[in-house]
């Protein structure tokens, strides 16, 4: 056989895993570029769920969605687009289609709640002349990584008075905390010498407060009531009031551009912000699709999917309800039902990349690389695939030619090697009504941690992935 005929073989048989890099013309490039920079003003202002929500909302307002709430006591079938808030945590836009919703949706649902460390609900108190705050870690963190860098918080308080909003250490001026950790002259026995699982105690991740006491020598907790005084002053916040509050430190850091040719970013909490912020653009940018697109935005999936705002909760039944009546469709429980089992879903989330210094926890054939393209995860879980809701190869397969009739460039990951660990997403969750989900999102570096890093190349194919799945007739 000669070689030219060899080629022709190999082109045929062979999967193909193309480098996004490769594929695009200049002009995708461009594109490129310019939507990761509004990706990262996005990043910049959604440091929680809450704010997330806000932007999210903010965003589809000015693309003429409506509060579907408001549409529920009044006929006003001419709307298509309506978003639903819930809780200020948790998020729901739709386009209705031209086909009934009975024939089911094509829904994307991300989390917009990400890894870090929550006050406590008695968190003030002093040590050695120092005013400070005690913390509860939310979601699976490295403990390390939360020491000894600038943390912002960003709190909603329930006062006496009423609801307040709080930021402090996002503005260039704004004073910052920190957790501090020990000089590594001293570090031998206490963190060294350990396994860090041991080395690190979630009660030891306090946050520096103050260093001003109030009052004199002879007044007892004089550093801790000078930062309440604080407190007080500024924000008319008292002790009580952090037992009815929602204080969350998180790196005060912005997205950076990462590399000399700028093709990455790193920045806190693009698990998962970065699948909320491209299928929200994704469904933005989908004029009148024949199937009702809905993208969801979850919140606590981090501690998995719990609460009445994670994935775990009844909200999308209650939109999907309210998205019947508005069309004025059947609101028994049949066709929700029906509505929700003739659905497709991608729960779109990130997976871990292979690690140029970590290869060793990856199965190279099927690991996941930082820009080639949106991934595709069949399965997650642990084990055996335990906890996984293993999407079907018929719905990989219409996933796969999708991409394909759309020219995404993707790939496919697992979470892991066989037995190396594990986890999961809100795929599961969602797949208990029936409907067909697969995970599906980009690739990231150092999940988790305050600096997670991503493709640009990938941020742009997982938007690209997500319109052309909306755009999906069949
Ligand atoms: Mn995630
Ligand atoms: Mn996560």
């Amino acid at each position: 056989m000669d070689k030219a005929h060899i080629k022709k073989i190999k082109k045929t048989i062979l999967k193909m895993e193309p480098l996004v890099f490769d594929q695009l013309a200049q002009k995708q490039k461009t594109q490129l570029f310019k939507f990761n920079e509004n990706y990262k003003d996005f990043l910049n202002q959604s440091k929680t769920e809450r704010k997330a929500a806000i932007q999210i909302v903010r965003a589809a307002k000015a693309k003429g969605f409506v509060d579907i709430d408001t549409l529920l006591t009044k006929e006003l079938k001419s709307i298509k687009k309506v978003y639903k808030i819930f809780q200020g945590r948790c998020v729901a836009l739709a386009i209705i289609g031209r086909k009934k919703l009975l024939a089911g949706a094509n829904i994307i649902a991300s989390h917009i709640d990400s890894p870090r460390l929550d006050l406590k609900q008695n968190p003030i108190y002093e040590d050695l002349s120092m005013g400070l705050m005690k913390t509860h870690y939310y979601g699976g963190i490295r403990k390390y990584h939360w020491l000894a860098i600038p943390l912002a918080l960003h709190g909603t308080i329930i006062t006496s008075q009423g609801k307040k909003d709080i930021t402090i250490g996002e503005d260039p001026d704004d004073p910052v905390f920190t957790v501090t950790d020990l000089l590594p002259h001293l570090a031998g026995k206490i963190q060294a010498d350990k396994k860090i699982s041991e080395a690190f105690e979630g009660e030891k991740l306090n946050l520096i407060a103050g260093s001003i006491p109030l009052g004199s020598k002879e007044e007892k907790d004089r550093f801790k009531l000078g930062v309440l005084n604080l407190l007080y002053e500024q924000y008319k916040i008292v002790e009580e009031d952090f037992v009815s509050a929602e204080i969350e430190a998180v790196p005060a850091e912005k997205a950076r551009d990462v590399g000399f040719d700028r093709s990455m970013i790193g920045s806190y909490g693009q698990d998962d912000r970065v699948c909320a912020y491209t299928s929200l653009e994704a469904i933005m940018d989908t004029p009148s699709p024949d199937r009702t697109a809905i993208a969801l935005f979850f919140d606590k999936e981090e501690i998995g999917s719990e609460g009445s705002s994670g994935a775990k909760s009844s909200f999308l039944e209650d939109f999907m309800s309210d998205l019947l009546f508005i069309s004025g469709q059947n609101t028994d429980n049949r066709t929700l039902r029906k509505a929700l089992i003739n659905s497709s879903c991608l729960s779109a989330d990130v997976n871990a990349a292979m690690d140029p210094d970590f290869k060793d926890v990856h199965e190279a054939m099927n690991a996941a690389k930082l820009g080639f393209g949106i991934c595709m995860t069949k399965f997650t879980g642990v084990g055996g695939k335990s906890g996984s809701s293993d999407a079907s190869a018929e719905f990989v397969g219409k996933i796969r030619q999708i991409f394909n009739k759309n020219n995404i460039v993707w790939q496919t990951g697992e979470l892991g090697k066989i037995d190396q660990g594990g986890g999961g997403t809100v795929a599961k969750f969602l797949a208990k009504f029936g409907m067909n989900v697969l995970d599906c999102g980009p690739a990231v570096l150092s999940m988790h941690s305050p600096f997670e890093l991503v493709s640009k190349a990938d941020v742009y194919m997982t938007y690209l992935g997500y319109k052309a799945f909306y755009s999906d007739n069949d």
